[in-house]
């Protein structure tokens, strides 16, 4: 067993495994990936027998698997693995998630997590606070750790239709942006809400006059919900909270601020003005496993007055009995929508106590500063062009020139081609994102970079510029007219 007395004894030995495996892998793989996609990555596993008759034992699988899935690791860790926001976890986090996996506290009731929800109160405290920066006399703001932007999206619509719903059983609307994340679109469907309606974004940013007329064209009597995003998934881009903050307000309209990506910037003082507005938001997502540099998952809801939170109550006897509740035990079924969930505060808490607020400030400022960097290069590289505007948080995208010089379906074959090849050989993981093309009109695909390495430098990009801007002949998709399995045509 991990835990007790004995519980670090045991897992002292095979520790050491799992570390000598790590090394092993990282060695064996020698770049982002590993080459040969994803039948190389089927090969090695090979005949590897998940469940054999007779067990190999601890070490043995440990060394085994760890070894294989290192080798086989798209990591993070290495400056060329910038396609999504997959950040590096800090050694400090992944440490604390050791202890976590060892003393297992379930955060669905107090006798299960005593200390660790202390911990978890302490951590919502704290990022409530650094969201909201109230003055004394206001509501008291309060957060929840979420496995990720996905459910605090969810959460944050949860809430707006249950404050509809209590205003008179009002259908809620959600108004957002043509660039948010599809979570908001899914959030809609699994609650049983109308299609969002999605503004045009262009330039990639909600415009507040687009947004009022949104508001005003709902039909009578309807709730709406504002989404805003700060930090585009695509681009870093933020919209302009401020004056959708008022557009809402106008509209007597709830705010959601999707800050999965942006939130982190509040750590810094020099970025979080870029954020300003943010603290008019009724709730706000933020995900700390992209720049917050945790281990998956580690996500934050914020929400502006803890009252808010109240329709997520829930009594269980066998979890938070009324009684035990009145005699003071911690209820903490209402601080979720899971039930069984991981601790994953005390990374959190280690993370943000070891670094502290001017630590954290200091990695988020130098992965904006890489990717601004970064772009300078690109517009020096002859065989490269990046998309023209300024760049987002830290997403950087780009485009071969030789794709400029082909037909738009074929220059973007030969973008995504670039990204494949790439990916195959083992070299380079970039993202792609379609987004318009500035003056010259028109959407394109771009190959993007998103640079949460806060201790990379734009030099260790050169190699990969190099690679991006090398020769490829697109291969032109082939003609889309293969059957759905739902029996339509794409
Ligand atoms: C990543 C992201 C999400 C989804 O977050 P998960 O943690 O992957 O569930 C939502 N919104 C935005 C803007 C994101 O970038």
């Amino acid at each position: 067993m991990a835990g007790g007395v004995h519980g670090a004894d045991a897992l002292a030995p095979l520790t050491a495994v799992v570390l000598d495996a790590l090394r092993a892998g990282a060695v064996r793989r020698g770049g982002p990936l590993p080459g040969g996609g994803p039948e190389g990555v089927e090969e090695r596993f090979g005949a590897l027998e998940v469940l054999p008759r007779h067990g190999v034992g601890a070490e043995t699988a440990l060394r085994e698997l760890v070894e294989l899935v290192a080798e086989g690791a798209a990591d993070p860790a290495d400056p060329a693995c910038a396609a999504h926001l997959h950040c590096p976890p800090l050694a400090v986090a992944a440490a604390a998630d050791l202890a976590a996996s060892a003393l297992n506290p379930s955060m669905d009731s107090w006798d299960q997590a005593p200390a660790a929800t202390t911990v978890e109160r302490a951590v919502t405290a704290e990022l409530a606070r650094l969201v909201y920066r109230r003055g004394p006399g206001s509501p008291g703001p309060d957060a929840l750790i979420t496995s990720g932007g996905t459910e605090s999206n969810l959460l944050g619509l949860l809430l707006a239709r249950e404050e509809a719903r209590a205003a008179g059983g009002r259908t809620l609307r959600v108004v957002c942006g043509a660039t948010a994340h599809h979570s908001v679109r899914r959030a809609a469907w699994l609650l049983g809400l109308p299609e969002p309606v999605a503004v045009e974004c262009p330039g990639g940013r909600l415009d507040p006059e687009a947004v009022r007329g949104a508001l005003a064209a709902l039909p009578a009597g309807a709730a709406a919900l504002v989404v805003a995003t700060a930090g585009t998934t695509d681009e870093g881009l933020i919209d302009p909270l401020p004056a959708l903050a008022d557009a809402a307000a106008a509209h007597r309209a709830r705010l959601h601020v999707d800050a999965a990506y942006g939130g982190p910037l509040l750590f810094s003082e020099r970025l979080a003005p870029r954020l300003a507005g943010v603290e008019r938001a009724d709730s706000v997502t933020c995900d700390l496993h992209k720049l917050g540099w945790q281990p998956v998952a580690a996500g934050v809801l914020a929400v502006a007055d803890a009252r808010y939170l109240a329709p997520l109550r829930l009594t269980a006897d066998y979890l938070n009995a009324d009684d035990d509740t009145e005699a003071g035990l911690p209820d903490l079924l209402g601080r979720s929508l899971r039930t069984s969930r991981r601790p994953d505060a005390l990374k959190i808490a280690a993370t943000l106590r070891a670094l502290g607020r001017d630590g954290m400030a200091a990695l988020v400022e130098r992965c904006v500063a890489t990717a601004e960097e970064l772009a300078a290069r690109i517009d020096a590289h002859p065989g490269l062009r990046r998309r023209p505007g300024g760049t987002g948080i830290s997403t950087v995208l780009f485009r071969p020139t030789a794709a400029d010089r082909l037909p738009p379906e074929q220059g973007d074959a030969l973008v995504a081609e670039v990204r494949r090849r790439l990916l195959q050989e083992g070299r380079a993981v970039l993202g792609r994102a379609r987004a318009e093309d500035g003056e010259r009109g028109g959407a394109r695909l771009w190959l993007k970079a998103t640079l949460l390495h806060p201790h990379t430098r734009a030099a260790d990009f050169a190699g990969l510029l190099d690679l991006a801007a090398e020769p490829v002949t697109p291969v032109l998709p082939a003609p889309r007219t293969t059957a759905r399995t739902d029996g339509g045509t794409v």
